[in-house]
């Protein structure tokens, strides 16, 4: 999907393209779930009912940004073409946004052995030393293997292509990095806020001029660590920013019933989709 009426590169002898793409919009069980009662929730003839783990990847002025890799990272790669990152970004240590990290090898391997860059929280640190203690190397020790270097989270991340500025969420018992990308040469910019239950005050400064918003927006339903489709709805409208997205849904979403019930600026994510401007 292309944004129209945004702000356009004028004027810059290089156009850059700020790219998303939404490489899983499904809640940590996935949808369908495993033995999902048949008949129950949204329905699996549509495609874009059916949601691998939660994940984006973002071209940011040339530079390449994976945000968290879920337990279908590797299928995830490989049917949407990825073959660069430079950067990952661990927003919390939740099961559905680490598991899929030993698969980040093939992009040490393809950045000439080097191990990769990799972002996160206090407690996506720790369990990333917890589940992955083999790859945190300066190095891979084989070819092939993952190295992972380690560095807490700042507050305004620099990378070659543009700016990373963090928030935490809260997240139930833990607290989630909500990330904000500005990209340098274009000042085009967008948030990434998933798994939180609320957005407070400063997420919502550091988010303030952002073309496009990505919210949680699990299941119409209360859950005491995530918004509901309503409550992500109403936040979004509050941010009011041209153009809003909601993902990590359950299988109590059904994409084309609920995407008529949204406002015109606010839609529901699917996998695959590609967000540029
Ligand atoms: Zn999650
Ligand atoms: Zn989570």
């Amino acid at each position: 999907m292309a944004l129209a009426g945004l702000p356009a590169a004028e004027g810059h002898a290089i156009s850059f393209t700020m790219e998303i793409i939404f490489l899983g919009t499904g809640t940590s069980q996935g949808v369908p779930m495993i033995a999902q009662p048949e008949g129950e929730g949204c329905d699996m003839s549509n495609p874009k009912n059916w949601r691998t783990r939660t994940s984006i990847h973002v071209e940011m002025g040339g530079h390449h940004i994976q945000v968290d890799a879920a337990p279908e990272f590797r299928m995830q790669c490989i049917q949407h073409g990825l073959d660069q990152i430079d950067t990952f970004i661990l927003t919390h240590g939740h099961a559905d946004h680490i598991l899929g990290m030993d698969d980040l090898r093939r992009f040490c391997d393809l950045n000439g052995g080097e191990a990769l860059p990799v972002y996160s929280s206090e407690e996506g640190l720790a369990r990333i030393q917890q589940i992955f203690p083999y790859a945190i190397l300066d190095k891979p020790l084989v070819k092939g293997y993952p190295a992972f270097k380690l560095e807490r989270m700042p507050k305004t991340l620099e990378l070659p292509g543009g700016t990373v500025e963090s928030v935490a969420l809260p997240h139930g018992a833990i607290e989630v990095l909500g990330l904000v990308f500005t990209e340098a040469e274009t000042g085009k910019q967008f948030t990434y806020f998933t798994d939180c239950k609320a957005v407070g005050e400063e997420a919502r400064l550091i988010a303030e001029g952002s073309d496009v918003v990505i919210l949680d927006g699990l299941r119409p339903n209360p859950h005491p660590s995530h918004m509901t489709i309503g409550e992500a709805t109403q936040t979004a409208q509050e941010m009011d920013a041209p153009i809003s997205f909601l993902t990590h849904m359950t299988y109590m979403v059904d994409h084309d019933e609920t995407e008529a019930s949204l406002p015109e600026n606010i839609h529901l994510a699917y996998d695959g989709l590609r967000v540029s401007w």
